[in-house]
């Protein structure tokens, strides 16, 4: 065999080994050069992106359009007051929701659901029925709208289910409008669901953001009424998620076995030039890629999806997309078909979308700010403080519940943004750290220390932007800087959750959020409710107390300094503030009796079902970790360690031919070469040694064997891969590199 591969018309290298002259490397290298848009340009005049909006919708305006007016009003009075659904509407709106569907070319309905995994899942069945005489007639009924059945036995549960109980039921959700999914041979129907087992457990990720947007508008209406307000408008909690991610082009995504199995390169050296000139961070975008956005921002627009904002962002490579907020529940919803109609989009552009939250060790990761907030139509925002805050009452008792509900909760707020993926980015240099705190700015850190002393008497004033050119007009300044190395930040008429990864479900945070504020809020009320006995002269002064009180037990978790400084490691754990650096750390949260008598309390989760997400969560985890190792383990036996034989076998035969023609050849770089391959050698064996261990007591010391043992040890075969890189000859190397991925496009 070994001479039939030198048949003379593969190159051969020193050693008599072949050169791969036709790696996965090169090609794709050669691929991407001469890459040609294929997708076809769009008319933006003929079909202007406005009239786009919605047009896959089934919307407010086609459901008033389609429905009987006490139908379309019965609908309504349950997606905008929270009423419970009237059963006998079911069969009228999947009527006209199925003619609707119909005459946009649909065959096929789709619930559509979201289990633990993190994903979008759909079960789809065609309209379509035989009708018995030879034909077929479209049907599509009420029960078939309101409940699905997909055999849900092969998602995650965490033990709530075996295998062989596998039914699950898909259940409509009104509040998330319906909508058309195009593909270019058809059009499906899909309807936005909650997922429950047979015994009414939750197996999504949907349930309880329902539940705990409920129990949010519970408590913040008892808050509103001591403060005269009782017209009762549902109070909303507001999501705004901003998504980064990173664009490399499909040939180099391809190349690389981890990126195809983990979604992050686990081997890769520093590029020369990385993002050190920060020239990329709202640089100009370049075509190819400002063709993708343009794209994909028609395509979200059609369902719906208020699509807002786009830039480059820190990382070479590394962009940013962000719709308006919506009603938490939607938003979550529109933010899973964000990120599928970017790696779609993505795949028709020739290019690959990477979510991971850090594809590229030493280069800038990808988190997902979740902008928070909640508000009623006839309260507004509640998070708004207005220009004065101090004299803003009622904003402060919402903003102190905030600051409240964060400072006993961070070990679940860290826990919710747990992952895998997300370590990689929390705690190092350039992401918020593991330590959950709360950036307020100046403004309203000032206006809370006053009422700590005392009362509040006054608000420091926004102030004047002047630029010091006369044609430029001047400008109100914001009431506050910002923050970006807090975890948790005030932004002016919100709250910004920047720990939240990329790659996440935004449903587990907003879930926490939710949470424990109507908790909080149930704490205020309750004492207010309290102290006043129902006598509303007595507010101001109960209010007083509260807020001072509260700021004196939870004033600590807020901190507007440099969230990546050292002094602020020892401060925060002077201040007592949990730093749970790691997911094996952080998971373990979910199984602590306070987070299971929250969740209990407000009917969010139960203990069940809270601890089959933490067993769940543990799972995927330790599995993320198992794959890594394995490809780890692959690429290094199969691509690195055979490049670095091959040149240290034409280095070893040079160094041999010039010895015996008298020359003296010096061996520093073989014989660093060789130290190297040996070291890899040595370090893929350990790492084998790892993956081999099964004997553990919980999944709690399984998840902390992976952080610890496992990624420790393949952070050891990456680096001598890492070395070797800056070693061997460059067309022996088999991986693309960071260099190619991040700047050939
Ligand atoms: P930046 O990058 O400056 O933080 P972006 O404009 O990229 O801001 O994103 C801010 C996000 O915050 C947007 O999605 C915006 O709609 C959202 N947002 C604004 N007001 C609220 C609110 N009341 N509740 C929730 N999200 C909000
Ligand atoms: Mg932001």
């Amino acid at each position: 065999m070994g001479k039939s591969q030198t048949n003379g018309q593969t190159p051969t290298g020193a050693g008599g080994y072949v050169i791969p002259s036709g790696s996965a490397r090169q090609a794709a290298i050669s691929a991407v050069v001469n890459y040609k848009a294929h997708a076809p340009a769009m008319n933006f005049i003929e079909t202007p992106t406005q009239d786009l909006f919605c047009a896959n919708v089934f919307s407010k305006a086609v459901m008033k359009d389609r429905l009987p007016k006490p139908v379309f009003k019965s609908l309504m009075k349950t997606i905008e007051s929270g009423d419970k659904l009237d059963d006998s509407v079911a069969d009228i709106v999947a009527s006209a929701m199925k003619d609707w569907a119909i005459e946009k070319g649909a065959t096929h309905y789709a619930h559509v659901f979201y289990p633990l995994t993190g994903s979008t899942a759909e079960k789809h069945d065609s309209f379509l029925a035989p009708s018995g005489d030879g034909s077929a007639i479209a049907e599509f009924s009420g029960s078939q709208l309101i409940q699905g059945e997909p055999d849900g036995s092969s998602f995650p549960t965490g033990g709530i289910r075996q295998t062989f109980e596998a039914r699950g039921y898909t259940i409509w959700d009104v509040t998330s409008p319906a909508y058309i999914l195009e593909n270019p041979n058809g059009t499906t129907l899909c309807i936005p669901t909650a997922f429950v087992s047979w015994t009414g457990e939750a197996l999504d990720k949907k349930t309880p953001v329902l539940r705990s947007m409920q129990a949010l508008n519970t408590q913040a209406q008892r808050v509103l009424n001591l403060f005269g307000k009782n017209d009762g408008a549902l109070v909303s909690s507001t999501a705004g998620p901003e998504q980064e991610y990173f664009l490399i082009d499909r040939n180099f995504f391809f190349a690389r076995p981890d990126l195809l199995n983990c979604g992050r390169t686990l081997f890769g050296a520093k590029p020369p030039k990385g993002q050190e000139f920060d020239d990329h961070y709202f640089g100009a975008i370049p075509d190819r890629v400002l063709a993708f956005m343009l794209e994909t921002e028609r395509e979200l627009f059609k369902l719906g999806v208020p699509v807002k904002t786009r830039h480059n962002e820190v990382a070479p490579g590394q962009y940013e997309i962000a719709p308006l907020f919506e009603f938490a529940n939607v938003a979550t919803d529109h933010q899973q078909l964000i990120m599928l109609t970017l790696k779609k989009v993505a795949e028709k552009h020739g290019m690959s979308c990477l979510m991971h939250e850090k594809p590229f060790a030493g280069v800038n990761g990808s988190g997902k700010h979740v902008n928070w907030s909640m508000g009623s139509a006839s309260q507004g925002n509640l998070l708004d403080p207005g220009e004065t805050p101090h004299e803003n009452a009622q904003f402060l008792l919402f903003c102190a519940a905030v600051i409240r509900a964060v400072h006993l909760n961070q070990g679940l707020l860290r826990a919710v943004v747990a992952s895998a993926s997300n370590d990689h980015r929390l705690g190092a240099n350039e992401a918020p750290p593991a330590i959950i705190s709360i950036f307020l700015g100046d403004q309203l850190t000032d206006v809370f220390e006053q009422i700590k002393g005392g009362g509040a008497n006054s608000s420091i004033p926004r102030g004047t932007l002047t630029v010091g050119v006369d044609t430029l007009p001047p400008l109100p300044k914001d009431a506050g800087d910002r923050n970006r190395t807090s975890p948790f930040a005030f932004t002016g008429n919100r709250f910004e959750f920047r720990a939240v990864g990329a790659s996440q479900s935004i449903s587990g945070p907003l879930v926490a959020m939710n949470t424990i504020v109507a908790e909080s809020l149930d704490f205020c009320a309750t004492e207010l409710e309290k102290a006043t006995g129902g006598d509303s002269s007595k507010l101001n002064s109960a209010l007083q107390s509260l807020l001072a009180d509260i700021m004196e037990k939870h004033g600590k978790i807020i901190f507007n300094g440099d969230g990546y400084s050292d002094e602020w490691h020892q401060e925060a754990e002077k201040r007592g503030l949990r730093n749970l650096k790691t997911t094996a750390e952080a998971l373990p949260v979910l199984k602590e009796d306070s987070v299971r008598e929250l969740f209990e309390k407000y009917d969010v989760l139960s203990a069940r079902e809270l601890e089959s997400r933490a067993d769940t969560y543990l799972e995927q985890y330790i599995l993320s970790i198992k794959v890594e190792a394995n490809t780890t383990v692959e690429i290094a036996r199969t691509l690195i360690f055979p490049a670095a034989i091959r040149y240290q076998n034409q280095l070893a035969s040079t160094c041999a031919n010039l010895k015996m023609v008298g020359y003296e050849f010096d061996t520093d770089t073989l014989d660093k070469i060789t130290e190297l391959v040996k070291a890899l050698q040595d370090s893929v064996v350990d790492l084998e040694a790892g993956l081999n261990k099964h004997d553990f007591g919980s999944n709690v010391e399984e998840a902390k064997f992976y952080c610890e043992t496992v990624l420790g040890a393949m952070n050891f075969v990456r680096k001598y891969s890492d070395e070797l890189e800056g070693f061997v000859a460059d067309d022996l190397w088999p991986l693309p590199t960071y260099q190619e991925m991040l700047f050939i496009r």
